[in-house]
């Protein structure tokens, strides 16, 4: 199969068709229209065999997960996902490979009401690169640089699952109860964006960024930019029941802290604002948790654990850093 039949049995028709999609793919670019007063988000995300996937991993989960943590980028603007681009390198034309692919695009595209309106297609080591792009009003988009002393700091839905998750795959650890088991996995590979959950935020929130690192590493992107500090109680940190199950409390802690792929929003809130956050996020259908508090020590987090000093040293995973912080529960996958 070549490159141009390729493009259009798997790719032409694969997702949900937009209205302000004037032209997709089939020219030099696509063209599309911005509604009135929104401004553009743009992100792009590349998952890389052997490094955010094992070679092996199933074309649907890879497809969209590739997506998934796309739109966490934009659900941590607060903005509005409308438009894919895949730029995708693959060592052959498998067919399986590709019809899994892209059923797996077509569902999460569907779902969302979002349109893939290009990309490229080229032969190499297997690797995904998608740019999504979204919509929010200039003035309400959700920066990291937005949290204030005083703040109240929030985290939806459990952390640390899809680290334990990885774990379990590669055999680190094992869960005897199947069904703990399986959802854990289920985080691993099918991350859920928090999309309706951003766009709900954007009058609430005065800062916002997605976990996709650990929480510590990601919290301290927030208090850099903010220019502050922050107290978290370890005993407030939301758990799955799967994780209190089957890890004691401190490895708990350790994979909600530091281990990567969560893909939940960490976001600050002024004491005025406390009271709407459950309001706005009922719809979406992901509860939030308070888990500590901004204060004016630039760029030092306070860890409690039952109002008393929690010694940790560990931070989240960093590609290039090959030394002892770097974090043994994400991206192991070569080692697999
Ligand atoms: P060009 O030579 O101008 O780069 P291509 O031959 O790469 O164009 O692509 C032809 C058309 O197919 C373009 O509209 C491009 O956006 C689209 N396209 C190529 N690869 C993909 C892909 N993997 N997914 C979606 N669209 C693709
Ligand atoms: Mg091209």
């Amino acid at each position: 199969m070549k490159e141009f039949s390729l493009i259009d049995t798997y790719f032409r028709d694969v997702s949900f068709q937009r209205k302000d999609v004037l032209l997709g793919i089939g020219d030099d670019c696509a063209i599309t229209q911005i509604p009135a007063g929104q401004a553009l988000a743009t992100t792009t995300d590349t998952l890389v065999s052997g490094v955010h996937f094992l070679p092996d991993a199933d074309p649907k989960a890879i497809a969209q997960k590739a997506i998934a943590v796309n739109l966490s980028d934009l659900a941590a603007m607060g903005a509005e996902p409308a438009w894919l681009s895949l730029s995708l390198s693959l060592p052959n034309v498998d067919e399986n490979w590709l019809k899994a692919f892209s059923e797996g695009f077509k569902e999460l595209t569907e779902y969302y009401s979002i349109q893939l309106i290009g990309g490229d297609t080229v032969q190499g080591p297997l690797a995904i690169t998608i740019t999504a792009q979204g919509f929010v009003a200039a003035d309400q988009a959700l920066k990291r640089s937005g949290a204030k002393p005083g703040d109240f700091v929030y985290v939806t839905g459990t952390l640390g699952d899809a680290g334990l998750g990885l774990d379990i795959l590669q055999d680190h650890t094992d869960v005897d109860n199947a069904e703990h088991k399986a959802y854990l996995l289920n985080r691993l590979h099918y991350p859920s964006p928090r999309v309706f959950a951003g766009t709900s935020l954007r009058r609430v929130a005065n800062a916002c960024i997605d976990i996709s690192d650990g929480l510590l590493a990601d919290i301290k992107h927030i208090l850099k930019a903010s220019q502050c500090g922050a107290c978290l109680q370890l005993d407030k940190l939301p758990l799955s029941s799967a994780m209190v199950d089957s890890v004691d409390q401190d490895s708990a802690f350790h994979y909600a802290l530091s281990s990567g792929d969560d893909y939940e929003l960490l976001f600050t809130v002024s004491e005025e604002q406390k009271s709407s956050v459950d309001r706005v996020l009922a719809c979406s259908n992901v509860p939030a948790t308070c888990i500590g508090q901004i204060n004016g020590a630039v760029g030092k987090v306070d860890l409690k654990f039952n109002d008393e000093s929690y010694a940790y040293s560990q931070t989240g995973f960093e590609h290039f850093n090959s030394g002892e912080s770097s974090n043994k529960h994400r991206n192991n996958a070569k080692r697999a």
